[in-house]
């Protein structure tokens, strides 16, 4: 083990940053909640998954062994957080004229497309809801044999009552925070309390839901929230050293989480409870429901670098909202170019100087330690830049180390063209267009045909053409 500096963390469940000490020495055992996989994942989701993924490589680079779980949601999340609406699959299925597990299958697939644009590590264990139902069946049987959940109306809840500590990760009130009392939630008669929660349904309103599996309380299917605690407790054993999610999870999902998994273990679970803020556009917190969903694709389409979202995202702090505009997007692009042209025009001249090198890298690894202080990560890679007593070799050799964790690219050329040949690419994307605009698809075609020919592949997406120069 060669953790050079300790990790400072935010943990939500003391309120403050706190040193982060693991279990185990040296390892660390880190769950982060994966997407639900009934819709695209809109770069909102993404700003979350980067943060999980900066924590995730950060732990690394300071010389922990990380193990790293998530799931992906493919059963069980209903329209609304708390236990009333429709299951958002079965919702997706009947949109799609799909089966559930076709739905599940596509936006899988998308949201991992997405996820690597952005360069974000696969965890260790990614596993879906689905294929983990005797894990549920198992801690559910415990919890009513010790008397913590009970059944009614055909449904198994976890009675909340039984717990001194129910709502110790949230600082809400209590009154706002059980549901019944919130707006919009349906009052569930057979509820002893009205902030308990499913662990196990088996009574829809819903009478077409396909994902169905035999129990011991009737064939029926898993609440949302049981998923987490049943894909950790599998892969990573009865001790969580970091779970991670975005804010919007600490209540209830998290909440339920750790009520479950500590009912049934019979001791704290988790030690530090990261949350990632959200991403904002003008109207709020982006959401999937809101119409459009705003993907790294689409962006991609646009002509945007994914990395440059990624780099966007790193220049604020995971613990502050952030607010999405395609202005704010320009000129970051602007600056990520820059940034790129100089890492790029770097020469590897001189040798390392050891010393040096050292001093910048402690110095990384204390930004980053500080609660993943990412702003001043990316203002120290602009000193290394302008040291002007740094040699080429050394300069070099820091940056590609920090982007270990920032995963930026920096010594990668994209698309190398230069200005003359994009304008003469662009005027013949926009001639293609109204060429098929003017239903001319002979000429659109040989537009395309010109262009291949000189090793340039167009690319048709949801919200335009962009184009890949081939080498
Ligand atoms: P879902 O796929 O809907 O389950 O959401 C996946 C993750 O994205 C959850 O952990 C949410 O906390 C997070 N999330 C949802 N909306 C946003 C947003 N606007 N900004 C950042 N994270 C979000
Ligand atoms: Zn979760």
């Amino acid at each position: 083990m060669n953790t050079v500096i300790d990790m400072r963390l935010y943990n939500t469940l003391t309120r403050k940053v706190e040193e982060f000490i693991p279990n185990e020495e040296g390892k660390v055992k880190l769950y982060t909640c994966g997407p639900t996989v009934y819709h695209y994942a809109h770069i909102g989701n993404i700003r979350n998954y980067i943060g999980h993924d900066i924590l995730d490589k950060t732990l690394r680079y300071l010389g922990y062994e990380v193990t790293r779980a998530m799931n992906i949601t493919d059963v069980g999340h209903l329209t609304s957080d708390s236990d009333s609406g429709e299951d958002k699959m079965m919702k997706a299925a009947e949109r799609e004229h799909k089966s559930a597990m076709e739905v599940a299958k596509f936006y899988t697939d998308a949201f991992f497309t997405d996820f690597k644009k952005v360069n974000c590590r696969m965890p260790e264990i990614v596993s879906p809801a689905t294929e983990n139902i005797d894990m549920y069946i198992k801690i559910i049987t415990k919890l009513l044999d010790d008397g913590y959940a009970y059944v009614s109306g055909g449904n198994v809840y976890f009675d909340i009552s039984k717990l001194d500590d129910y709502y110790k990760l949230t600082n809400h009130k209590i009154d706002e925070m059980v549901v019944g009392v919130r707006e919009s939630v349906e009052e569930d008669l057979a509820k002893k309390n009205q902030a308990d929660f499913a662990l196990w349904f088996t009574t829809s309103k819903f009478e077409h839901h396909e994902l169905l599996w035999d129990s011991p309380w009737g064939k029926g299917y898993p609440g949302w929230h049981i998923e987490c605690s049943g894909i950790s407790i599998r892969y990573l054993g009865e001790y969580l050293d970091i779970h991670g999610g975005g804010v919007d999870n600490i209540f209830p999902h998290h909440t339920n989480e750790i009520a479950q998994s500590e009912s049934y273990l019979g001791h704290k679970w988790c030690n530090y409870w990261f949350h990632n803020e959200h991403l904002l556009d003008e109207s709020g917190k982006m959401s999937k429901s809101k119409g459009a969903v705003l993907t790294v694709s689409v962006l991609e389409e646009k002509g945007y670098d994914p990395l440059c979202y990624r780099y966007l995202c790193l220049k604020s702090c995971y613990r502050n909202a952030l607010t999405f505009s395609y202005e704010i997007l320009d000129s970051t692009s602007n600056e990520f170019r820059k940034l790129k042209n100089k890492t790029l025009s770097l020469k590897e001249e001189g040798s390392l100087d050891k010393e040096k090198y050292d001093k910048y890298i402690n110095k990384f690894k204390e930004a980053l330690s500080d609660d993943l202080n990412t702003s001043m990560a990316i203002t120290i890679l602009y000193e290394v830049l302008k040291d002007n007593d740094l040699n080429g070799k050394t300069k070099m050799e820091i940056i590609k180390s920090y982007d270990e964790v920032l995963s930026l690219d920096l010594f990668i050329e994209k698309n190398n063209v230069d200005e003359d040949l994009e304008k003469y690419i662009m005027e013949k994307i926009k001639e293609r267009n109204e060429a098929k605009l003017n239903k001319d698809f002979k000429l659109a075609d040989s537009i395309r045909d010109e262009l291949l020919s000189k090793n340039i592949v167009l690319k048709d997406g949801r919200e335009g053409t962009t184009f890949e120069v081939i080498k």
